[in-house]
């Protein structure tokens, strides 16, 4: 018998070993090996096995030396699923395999530590109870069931109950002896939704998601594997997981730009999703209340789309109010303009509780000096630093920390100034503002420093907040049912952002938002600050009108040439040195000139953020047409990044969603 391995450390693909006799009856796909490469012994995975007489080779193969463990990690799906991901995201197997199973694919030594239990997360808030479907949610239900083996969309607005939806279908996937993968953006979500399936499924529910440690991670895939139909909730890698007789994957707001990893493998879960369903021939859900245009557009062909129009409860949308702050700015430095302020007190007053969303970290943008006018930029990167608390500077690509400095570094002028407000300063002003009320602040530096934010969201899902400020994470998905007005404090932060996907962004994130608003009794009100009322993205949310939006995004897709319309892929270069990126770059440029079919390419130009953690960075942007078959390009690309060059980091970026 001959076997393919993949080795972790390797940055090849598989190599061939043979099988010894004593060992083959207890040799399968997914076992972990030791095997010779070179003088040493490694640890390899079985990817494919081959039965039959030796095929003549001019090398002599060398023998498996022995099994790691009595334990298959991945079945042939995986095999099938991790072979496409490295053709179709341009990277070595080896690479993706370290990302699937983190604990134990590095070297041997990690295979002698011993197991933990997984942590159970302590909590005062009860998930609540299981609700019979609306009619509207029963029939996509049912809709769903009866076409199994497909892809749908759920396209629902706002607190229209997917996740009901979600709940009612893996119980009957369940009930037909299937497995299922449900798939949320942010980790706080897994364990709320991972409760209340555990009160139906008890111990046949697993989380999975990048903040468990190795041990635990490792623990829950040999638990999956081992269950008959097991369900999965997790963020994007538990896509990955290996769930027996899998039946239905859901993506929950499949918009998400956390499904998108940003390093290497970059993969987008959505997309691996779709294989993954292929492979099983399991049911692919996604769901949003702002699906992606790509996802709209490509769902007129590929999927079934269903919608959802009532807000579950009957709650009526959510009214949106316009504070054009042209009108104010001169009068007011304050964040929030007056009609915010009163519509604030006035929800205080009714005993409601408030989101204010403000997309700035830290104090203060920026510190610039008021005689030379240079700000204060991060030693290792092209961007400025962000003041926190303490007066302590802080840059938000590489984390660099400093003080303040005494004078301004470019001409030594002591007139430094702080502009730009962010989050805690809006924090500050509405302590200020409302002395009585009880206010709490969600963002990554909250995050970071505890417990992922869940103490924040389930002091404020309990009503011992009353107001909740936050970045963009306070958009997703959660269920507060004493929220009645949502404000957004700067709806023109994204807007603008020189990246080809900040305008959708915003449109979602506004939108999101708003749906915060009103999932209780109470009409909700929504009340947006901007500097441009008459925007397409500001004029279809006010007029809860998303085609206004759509016709307008298509159409300028259409004449960039963006996705949907064509398929992208972004090569990033970096390195110590900025001419070797730049010589790396021309030369893939030069490369990716020959090819037939030949893409069309954009100039390769230093990044946006030329300069991040020390390193130089210039990327290209290329582009093609959906229904050419690029295999071959991607190969030479695959070929040349395996070429390791000195000094210089090539990263692939296939469907980038953002081009910063
Ligand atoms: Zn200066
Ligand atoms: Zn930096």
């Amino acid at each position: 018998m001959l076997a393919e391995v993949l080795i972790p450390e390797s940055r090849l693909g598989t190599l061939s070993y043979l099988v010894p006799d004593h060992l083959s009856s207890w040799i399968s796909v997914g076992i972990a090996v030791r095997v010779p490469l070179q003088n040493r012994i490694v640890l390899g995975y079985i990817f494919r096995l081959y039965d039959g007489p030796l095929l003549d080779t001019k090398y002599a193969l060398k023998e498996i030396e022995s099994i790691v463990e009595d334990q298959s990690f991945f079945d042939q799906d995986i095999v099938e699923l991790l072979d496409w991901l490295s053709h179709y995201y341009v990277v070595p197997l080896s690479i993706i395999l370290r990302q699937i199973l983190p604990w134990g694919a590095k070297n041997l030594k990690s295979f002698k530590e011993g197991w933990m239990p997984p942590q159970a997360e302590s909590s005062l808030w009860t998930p609540p109870k299981w609700s019979v479907l609306n009619a509207e949610q029963e029939i996509v239900k049912t809709s769903i069931l009866c076409q199994q083996g497909k892809t749908h969309l759920i396209d629902g607005i706002t607190s229209s109950g997917k996740s009901e939806i979600y709940l009612h279908l893996i119980e009957a996937i369940r009930h037909e002896g299937k497995g299922a993968i449900l798939l949320v953006p942010e980790i706080a979500l897994t364990y709320q939704l991972a409760r209340r399936l555990q009160d139906r499924f008890k111990d046949d529910v697993d989380i999975v998601h990048s903040a468990l440690t190795p041990k635990q991670r490792r623990d829950a895939w040999i638990r999956i594997r081992q269950r008959k139909n097991g369900v999965v909730v997790g963020t994007r890698s538990a896509i990955f997981s290996p769930v027996q007789n899998l039946g239905l994957i859901i993506l929950d707001e499949e918009h998400d730009s956390a499904y998108k990893q940003e390093s290497t493998p970059r993969y987008h879960a959505r997309r691996v999703a779709f294989k993954r369903a292929m492979l099983a021939k399991a049911t692919l859900v996604l769901s949003s209340a702002t699906p992606q245009v790509t996802t709209l557009f490509q769902s007129q062909q590929h999927a079934v789309t269903h919608t959802l129009k009532t807000r579950y409860n009957n709650q009526s949308v959510p009214k949106i109010e316009i504070v054009d702050r042209r009108q104010f700015e001169k009068s007011n430095a304050k964040m929030l303009m007056m009609p915010l302020v009163i519509a604030i007190k006035e929800a205080l007053d009714d005993k409601d509780q408030v989101m204010l969303l403000f997309n700035q970290r830290g104090l203060h943008r920026m510190v610039r000096c008021v005689d030379c006018g240079e700000p204060i930029y991060c030693p290792h990167c092209s961007v400025t630093m962000t003041v926190h608390e303490n007066d302590q500077l802080l840059c938000h690509h590489c984390g660099a920390q400093r003080d303040m400095p005494l004078v301004c570094p470019s001409c030594g002028s002591a007139k430094l100034k702080k502009t730009g407000k962010g989050i805690q300063s809006l924090e500050t002003e509405v302590k200020k503002t409302f002395p009585f009320a009880r206010v709490g602040r969600l963002d990554r530096d909250i995050v970071q420093s505890k417990d992922h934010g869940v103490a924040i969201y389930e002091a404020f899902g309990l009503n011992q907040l009353d107001i909740l400020i936050g970045t963009q994470m306070i958009a997703k998905g959660h269920h507060f049912p004493g929220v009645s007005l949502v404000g957004i404090v700067d709806a023109d932060q994204t807007l603008f952002f020189p990246d080809i996907f900040s305008t959708e962004q915003t449109y979602d994130l506004l939108v999101q938002v708003s749906g915060r608003a009103g999932r209780g009794v109470k009409e909700g009100r929504v009340i947006i600050q901007t500097y441009h009322p008459y925007h397409y993205v500001i004029e279809a949310i006010v007029k809860g009108d998303r085609s206004l939006f759509y016709k307008e995004e298509m159409k300028l897709r259409k004449m960039a040439g963006f996705p949907p319309y064509r398929r992208m892929a972004r090569i990033i270069v970096d390195a110590k040195e900025d001419i070797k990126a730049q010589n790396e770059i021309e030369k893939i440029e030069a490369l990716l000139r020959q090819l037939r079919p030949d893409p069309v390419l954009y100039q390769a130009t230093p990044a946006l953020i030329h300069r991040v953690g020390g390193r130089f960075r210039w990327h290209l942007l290329l582009a093609w047409d959906p229904h050419v078959d690029v295999s071959a390009m991607k190969q030479q690309l695959l070929a040349y990044v395996q070429r390791s060059t000195t000094g210089t980091r090539v990263s692939i970026d296939i469907d980038p969603v953002t081009t910063i």
